[in-house]
């Protein structure tokens, strides 16, 4: 565990809509989206993606869902964290469609998709149905609204001494742009929708994603210290993100495409 004065940040997962595995893809990484964060004596999951296969648990732990789409929630059912008893687990999710969190996940992870509810593997499981701001210890959790299909949560963390802002699915049309802008202003790290390259995003607008050119321009914009983007197309390469990264960077040299594995610290 880090100490209370530093933030240790590991992304688990950076691939958006669904794990890949081939050769070719394992620069980036094969799995959806998870980020782990240890952060003020607390240990924190942003989405619950297959990268959350890997994630170790701390004795208290909040799992914050943005939203229910499939490849931020796969995660959940091979997380052997969940059968520790001595684990407590709090997940966190906005209603969707008039359902609570607790419903959502109820109906997901049991017959006819699954064998088994989560409640029954984990005995310290507790579902938080979230509606604006609320606290984690000493952190402070404020939410947006983005722009995807069914709606999205977008999440700002901070202490007070340093902030970090994490917005995937998120299309960012002139609106949301602007409230994305001003949520996020002087953020030190901003995890952002990079999903689409300029030559798909023309017949893909109204899926609810960014192209990497857009999600740095914002990172620019709001001011914030770094930006790293993720939620990678499942079919871009490791040759293409790579040179898809050289060329935002010359652009805009504070924003990386995340790896899998990385870890910043704040
Ligand atoms: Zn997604
Ligand atoms: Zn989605």
């Amino acid at each position: 565990m880090e100490t209370k004065d530093c933030w240790k940040i590991e992304l688990l997962g950076v691939r958006g809509s669904m794990a890949v595995t081939p050769k070719e893809f394992q620069e980036f990484g094969s799995d959806t989206l998870c980020v782990r964060m240890e952060a003020g004596g607390k240990v924190l999951f942003l989405d619950a993606g297959s990268g959350l296969m890997y994630g170790i648990a701390g004795a208290e732990n909040h799992v914050l869902i943005g939203h229910p789409h499939l490849d931020h929630l796969i995660g959940l059912c091979k997380w052997k964290e969940l059968a520790d008893p001595d684990k407590k687990i709090r997940l966190y999710m906005a209603d969707h469609e008039g359902q609570s969190c607790e419903k959502i996940l109820h109906t997901l992870y049991g017959p006819p998709f699954w064998p088994v509810h989560l409640e029954e593997i984990s005995k310290g499981l507790e579902y938080v149905s979230i509606n604006g701001s609320f606290t984690i210890g000493d952190l402070t959790i404020e939410t947006l609204e983005g722009n995807h299909p069914g709606g999205v949560t977008h999440f700002k963390i901070t202490d007070g001494k340093r902030t970090l802002v994490y917005a995937v699915d998120c299309e960012l049309t002139q609106e949301a742009r602007d409230a994305l802008e001003q949520f996020a202003k002087g953020c030190d790290l901003l995890i952002c929708d990079g999903q689409l390259n300029d030559d798909d995003a023309a017949s893909k607008r109204g899926w609810g994603h960014s192209t990497q050119g857009e999600g740095a321009a914002l990172g620019a914009a709001c001011g914030a210290k770094k930006t790293v983007l993720v939620h990678f197309d499942p079919s871009a390469t490791d040759e293409q993100l790579d040179a898809l990264e050289r060329k935002i960077n010359q652009k805009f040299p504070q924003c990386v495409f995340g790896r899998q594995g990385e870890i910043y610290h704040l």
